[in-house]
């Protein structure tokens, strides 16, 4: 029995079929010509699934955050690499639902209703885990800020219409100095550098980008001067899940087409060898947990209650069994997995162990939690009780 309501359910399936009808059958080619192709952004303008984040009042979709994880399962089945794109784009719109005023909003939400997408720009070269060693500088020039600086590896850099960067307004204060931007596409002195080649998740876009002079009002500044950690922090936590979701979905589908493999290797033996049997079971036990230590994230979420550190968790949990779950699959089709397509999914589970901050550093948030744990507000006795 579903403990999904009727409406996720339906927003399930309507994600399962634009998935088998748009983004199986082109994975493959758009993963071997190693480019994002704008065909992702044709066929979802119906949906308007680029817009699943976006909150009613700026006339998003508005999905609450498990029926997320439902859709970006469901995109991770399909293509990881394609996914991302999607995930990408609702990780900078985090940032502006973070910090953003409603104007910001109205702005910022605006070209995700047409299916445009965003990209979000923290990283640097040499401030990857450690986001405050950047060197991207925000100086203030009366109703403007000049920026000066660059990005590297930023999913949506080349294709997106807006963008969330950080730069530093204080670079003596470090990360204290960080804060965060919306620049639309198009700014003079704003350019799109190498795009990069990658392992898996080759559909998406990845590019380094160049901020040269960029001047950009000052009502573009996210929440006040040296919030910038805080907003990519707290952006971080809610996007996380999103990660997760991908790994979940793909896991998943290396399984089921591993199964599928099997059975037509092997038509003889229905009934392949119990260490066979338990191999595959063992693999689905580790995709179904990875599906509920998500589920429970996106329900705290949902409610309002602290999450980091199950944030964390799913992250972790899924994109390792992602990780682990690919792997086996090739292993247990032997030169046909190593060979085939079904690599791709080998290979696409390895980024998300890697970005929106390693396994590593999520291992270090879990940890802070276990060692100092919040307190819990336990009501006192009274006499009698
Ligand atoms: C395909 C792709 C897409 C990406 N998309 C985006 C994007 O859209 N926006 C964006 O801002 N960034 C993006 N990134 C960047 C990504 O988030 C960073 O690469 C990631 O956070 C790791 O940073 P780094 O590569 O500099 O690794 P480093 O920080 O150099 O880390 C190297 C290794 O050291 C470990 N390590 C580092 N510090 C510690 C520590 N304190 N304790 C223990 N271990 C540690 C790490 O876990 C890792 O194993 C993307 C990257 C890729 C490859």
């Amino acid at each position: 029995m579903s403990v999904l309501t009727p409406e996720q359910l339906a927003i399930k399936q309507a994600a399962k079929d634009f998935v088998a009808q748009h983004i199986i059958p082109r994975a493959g080619e758009f993963d071997r010509a190693g480019e994002f192709h704008p065909y992702l952004l044709e066929a979802a303008k119906a949906s308007k699934i680029f817009a699943m984040a976006v909150p009613k009042e700026y006339g998003g979709l508005d999905y609450d955050s498990v029926t997320q994880a439902l859709v970006l399962e469901e995109w991770g089945y399909g293509c990881a690499g394609m996914g991302t794109t999607l995930a990408a784009s609702i990780l900078s719109m985090d940032s502006v639902l973070v910090a953003g005023t409603d104007e910001q909003k109205r702005r910022y939400f605006t070209p995700m209703l047409n299916t445009e997408i965003g990209a979000f720009g923290l990283t640097e070269p040499g401030a990857g885990s450690d986001a405050g060693a950047g060197k991207t500088t925000a100086v203030r020039d009366g109703d403007d800020y000049v920026i000066n600086g660059s990005k590297c590896w930023i999913t949506n850099g080349g294709v997106a219409t807006v963008y969330v960067i950080y730069a530093l307004t204080d670079p003596a204060r470090g990360a204290k100095g960080l804060s965060a931007f919306i620049i639309e596409r198009g700014r003079p002195g704003f350019t799109i550098g190498t795009v990069d080649h990658k392992l898996g998740i080759r559909s998406s876009n990845t590019v380094e980008l160049l901020l040269k002079d960029v001047r950009i009002p000052a009502a573009n500044l996210l929440g006040k001067e040296g919030d910038g950690m805080k907003i990519a922090m707290k952006t971080l936590d809610l996007a996380r899940p999103a990660i997760a979701a991908l790994s979940v979905g793909l896991a998943q589908r290396a399984l089921d087409e591993c199964v599928k493999h099997l059975q037509k290797r092997f038509p003889d033996k229905p009934q392949p060898g119990q260490t066979l049997q338990f191999k595959l079971a063992d693999m689905q036990i580790q995709v179904e947990a990875a599906r509920q230590v998500l589920h429970h994230t996106m329900a705290l979420r949902q409610a309002g209650v602290p999450f980091s550190k199950e944030s964390a968790i799913s992250k972790t949990f899924c994109s390792d069994v992602a990780m682990s779950v690919s792997s086996q699959a090739v292993s247990l089709m032997g030169s046909y997995g190593y060979t085939s397509e079904l690599g791709k999914y080998m290979r696409d589970s390895k980024i998300m162990q890697i970005y929106e901050g390693t396994n590593q550093i999520q291992r270090l948030v879990i940890s802070r939690a276990v060692l100092a744990p919040a307190p819990v507000a336990v009501p006192a006795l009274k006499a009698g009780e």
